[in-house]
């Protein structure tokens, strides 16, 4: 290899872990990208610095700047996590096209939202669960340099009969590993709490099912009633079991969530959000504190007040003589927010944040026709609160929905940068510049598609096959990095059975198969599954079992 195509860079400070870490990051996607050979300047006389990757005092500590030192580009952070975000945005804005070259972006960037939150929704089976902890180290250091600060999965209850299930150590040892490889990378770690636990809780304990006209609460039928002493004794227990099996990793934030699922409408319990709701979360906050002085809480909203039963009034009543257990309000719904904290204020005048449904509006199984873009949608969605939140968690069931996250996550980020102008960045670091106008020509088709299907209107079969047209166009400019990257793949795969589905003989053809296949393979699938709910993140191929039947 010759000299030119070697990228030296100077590591200030770094004996800090997170530091090196930006460095082993950067290095790789460089190298991933094209031939260079990424290099630390040794402390003797060598060829000047191209990069320098430093901490700067004087920004505040998320903060990045990005400056011309010399011949030298410096990246610097106002701590090791600021210069991550700042490794980000220099490696998204630098080019690749069969060399290296350096960022021209030069500038400050503070972020506006304080907690930029990604919910994995590590059940089902689907990716979260089931990939291995290489893929999710990786996974997780992408979304990091797009800004993300705090993580969030959930403990998969539902999947499990008790703390005795074969499935529950592994279940542990999964979360385990969340916490792990977020506080590696200097993120915060959250888990969501409420009184749906295992599937094999008594029968006796069992919550009185919740009127839900628009059958959005969710209800497998696990909720306990937690005002029966019994009940809220099981919570209590086993809530108690799940910390204390974090105690010594940590537990940053903690969410209580009111339904989907969860909830109880017997009379003691009633209504819910501003009655059962708030004693068993005060509980818990105080169960928490014991294990995690320091831990944060998050109230949710989800679903309240649908259908009306005052739960938001509720709420603000009750804050406003106890608000010292919750530190934080989060709301939203399937479709637009929630009137009530826009109109009339947010409970204990307490941060607001958002919870944007990435992964489920428009299609079914969930992922199972690839990549799921949606910017018209999430910007419409985002240009209702932006000036009134603080950030939010973001609700994922896989990684087909990696370019929404990045646009939400930008959002937080810088409250005015559209859907698109991330989108530009996200394409031409992932694929590479020249194919920026096309791949956002086929998302557009792709959104319009998942809207027809939301609203059952019969599909555009001229547009399928267009977007099937320029993914195929696409696809032999790629170099072979981009080609050969899963989010390349999942894209395609859509263009794909879109095409097969909407213009072609349906997802019975070789072609569709094939896709789905691949997309199976990269989800980490089960073909065969005695998890009852595993279908509604399975490409929907003919051939695949479900055991346990489909609910
Ligand atoms: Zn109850």
């Amino acid at each position: 290899m010759n000299k030119r195509h070697k990228v030296t860079v100077r590591v200030e400070a770094h004996s800090d872990p997170l530091v090196s870490r930006a460095f082993a990051i950067l290095k790789d996607r460089i190298q991933q990208r094209c031939p260079a050979r990424v290099v630390e300047a040794g402390t003797e006389a060598g060829p000047a610095a191209r990069i320098i990757l430093a901490i700067a005092g004087d920004l505040s500590p998320e903060a990045f700047c990005i400056d011309q030192v010399g011949a030298a580009v410096r990246v610097a952070g106002g701590s090791p996590r600021g210069l991550l975000y700042g490794v980000g945005k220099f490696l998204r804005t630098s080019r690749y096209d069969g060399t290296f070259q350096p960022s021209p972006w030069r500038g400050t960037s503070v972020p506006q939202g304080s907690l930029r939150g990604m919910y994995f929704a590590s059940h089902f089976h689907n990716w979260y669960h089931e990939a291995p902890e290489a893929e999710i180290t990786r996974y997780m250091e992408d979304i990091a340099l797009w800004g993300v600060n705090a993580i969030k999965i959930s403990f998969p209850f539902i999947n499990l009969q008790d703390w005795d299930d074969p499935q529950a150590e592994q279940a542990v040892v999964m979360a385990r590993r969340y916490a792990r490889i977020a506080k590696d990378l200097g993120l915060l770690f959250c888990i969501g709490v409420n009184n749906a636990l295992f599937r094999g809780a008594p029968k006796r304990l069992r919550a009185t099912p919740l009127p839900d006209p628009p059958h959005r609460r969710g209800n497998s039928g696990n909720p306990i009633c937690p005002s029966s002493p019994e009940g809220h004794a099981y919570i209590m227990e086993n809530v108690r079991q799940l910390f204390e099996r974090l105690a010594d990793i940590g537990l940053d934030l903690v969410v209580f969530w009111p339904y989907d699922e969860g909830g109880c409408a017997c009379e003691r319990c009633l209504p819910w959000g501003s009655n059962g709701f708030l004693k068993l979360s005060r509980d818990l906050t105080r169960l928490a504190r014991g294990y995690f002085p320091n831990i944060k809480t998050i109230l949710s909203t989800w679903m309240f007040d649908t259908p009306p039963e005052g739960e938001w009034q509720g709420l603000t009543d009750a804050l406003s003589t106890d608000v010292g257990w919750v530190d934080t309000i989060l709301a939203d719904s399937h479709n637009d927010y929630p009137r009530y904290p826009l109109d009339v204020g947010v409970p204990g005048n307490l941060p607001l944040l958002n919870f944007p449904e990435i992964s489920m509006w428009g299609n079914w199984p969930w992922g199972g026709a690839g990549a799921h873009p949606l910017p018209a949608r999430f910007q419409r969605l985002w240009d209702q609160v932006k000036h009134v939140v603080s950030g939010g968690f973001p609700y994922s069931e896989g990684i087909y929905e990696d370019m929404n996250k990045a646009v939400v996550l930008q959002f937080y980020w810088s409250r005015d940068q559209s859907a698109w102008e991330t989108l530009e960045e996200y394409i031409a670091y992932e694929f590479g510049p020249e194919v920026t106008e096309d791949v956002l020509a086929i998302i557009d088709i792709l959104e319009s598609a998942a809207g027809r299907s939301y609203l059952k209107q019969p599909a555009n079969a001229e547009e399928a096959q267009r977007a099937y047209r320029l993914a195929d166009g696409v696809n032999g400019r790629l170099p072979a990095w981009a080609r050969q990257n899963w989010r390349w793949e999942i894209l395609y795969l859509r263009a794909v059975l879109d095409c097969e589905r909407f213009a072609g003989e349906g997802l019975e053809t070789p072609a569709a198969e094939a896709a789905m296949v691949r997309l199976i393979e990269i989800y980490h699938c089960q073909l065969e599954t005695d998890d009852p709910y595993h279908h509604r993140v399975r490409p929907p191929l003919r051939r695949a079992v479900s055991r346990c039947g489909e609910c």
